[in-house]
């Protein structure tokens, strides 16, 4: 009987701490579940103390649809949203967020290559057509010659977008098409670049392919993010890392995963992962010396193929608390603790509207297109809409069309 009740008792409590792992006990078949150790965005409010952090892009500069290139979302309880990169792809895991777009306004760029900067593109017309009201704002480093800097380089985006930029001006409203840059000193060392309303951003110079690429250290409620960007091992992440709470610090594929599945020639491989980005190894080295609280590796492509080679070569030299991130990993910072969890979000996001709304388009701007193309319209294929539209109208007490018969007389009746 004695062993009986032994047995009963060790399977309950096995049992219970079973249930307990998978997020809680169950209490009935019909309520709702206790936590499920993922993060459903826009759900939890974040706490006035607290830091959450995304990883809306952690791969490489090859495209692949699951893993974004470079980009961290960093939420602070002030309600600051500030952006950590952009890479290619990750604007779409950004905006699975469904935050309003009105909150994200600052980047901060580590460096200017693709891979840390491309998807700008989708957030400057993304945004705009999704209801930023305001300009976007962009910090970034000098480099060894203006051309090599952040300023040239958004405003040579803004050339590169100028069709983008004078057509959308015209149609939606011109404000949000705007850039302020920031560009600072990348020789800098723990130079401020932003305080305001209890977040302060840091650079430190980062040792990558050329003069210009940063690491930036966030601090928020007494708590701190340190991003790398894209650098070799360098005494300033270390010196200024030590004993922060998120290390996010690049830990590329070692030279054997980058020719056996990036199909690198050895020479190349070599060079990629350990003289201009750091290895697993180092990257161990880098955190089992600084301790952060968390340390979290990124820019490698996280497969089955690949991540216990990288792991592997991380626990040579580093036991601590760690995150190998992919797309959608979340951390969650307070004093008590550090969470990871993968955050559930939906493929078909819609944007969010926030508390503020864009003006109406500006009068008076010329129009971009000409009377030549502009009378091309084929009117059969107006009309067609004119009962759906007279509707819509009406129902949203919309001025009435009046310019419509005076479109309609330059028109094409589609008998000519
Ligand atoms: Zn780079
Ligand atoms: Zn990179």
């Amino acid at each position: 009987m004695r062993t009986l009740s032994i047995l009963v008792l060790a399977f309950l409590s096995s049992y219970v701490y079973q249930a307990l792992a998978a997020g809680g006990v169950v209490t009935s078949p019909t309520a709702a579940a206790p936590d499920r150790y993922v993060y459903y965005p826009g759900t939890e409010t974040l706490g006035k103390d607290e830091i959450r952090v995304t990883a809306c892009g952690t791969g490489l500069p090859a495209a692949r649809r699951s893993q974004a290139a470079t980009c961290f979302l960093v939420e602070t309880g002030n309600g600051d949203k500030i952006l950590f990169d952009i890479g290619t792809g990750s604007m779409a895991n950004l905006a699975a967020m469904m935050i309003p777009y009105q909150y994200l306004d600052k980047v901060f760029l580590s460096h200017l290559h693709t891979d840390h900067m491309g998807d700008i593109l989708g957030l400057w017309a993304g945004g705009w057509t999704s209801g930023r009201p305001n300009p976007l704002k962009v910090w970034g480093p000098s480099g060894a010659t203006p051309e090599m800097g952040t300023a040239y380089a958004m405003d040579h985006f803004l050339k590169f977008v100028n069709w983008d930029k004078v057509t959308r001006e015209y149609k939606i409203t011109p404000v949000p098409g705007q850039v302020s840059t920031t560009e600072f000193d990348y020789n800098g060392v723990d130079q401020v670049i932003y305080r305001e309303d209890g977040v302060t951003i840091r650079s430190y110079p980062a040792i990558h392919t050329g003069d210009g690429p940063v690491s930036y250290k966030l601090e928020y409620a007494g708590m701190s993010v340190f991003f790398s960007g894209d650098t070799v091992p360098n005494k300033w992440f270390v010196k200024y890392g030590k004993g922060v709470d998120l290390a996010i610090h690049e830990s590329f594929q070692a030279p054997p995963q980058l020719v056996k599945f990036y199909n690198q020639p050895p020479q190349l491989a070599w060079r990629a992962c350990c003289e201009f980005h750091t290895s697993p190894q180092s990257f161990g080295k880098i955190m089992s010396t600084i301790k952060p609280r968390h340390a979290v590796a990124f820019h490698f492509f996280n497969e089955e193929g690949t991540r216990y080679g990288v792991y592997e070569g991380i626990r040579e030299t580093y036991d601590g608390p760690l995150s190998m991130a992919t797309d959608m990993m979340v951390w969650n910072v307070t004093k008590e603790g550090i969470t990871e969890r993968m955050a559930v979000s939906t493929d078909d996001a819609w944007s969010v509207p926030g508390t503020a709304r864009q003006p109406p388009p500006e009068k008076g701007r010329p129009n971009p297109m000409s009377a030549a193309i502009n009378n091309g319209r084929w009117r059969p294929g107006f009309e067609a809409q004119d009962k759906m539209l007279d509707a819509f109208m009406k129902e949203n007490n919309l001025e009435k069309m009046d310019w419509r018969p005076e479109m309609y007389k330059e028109m094409e009746t589609g008998t000519k």
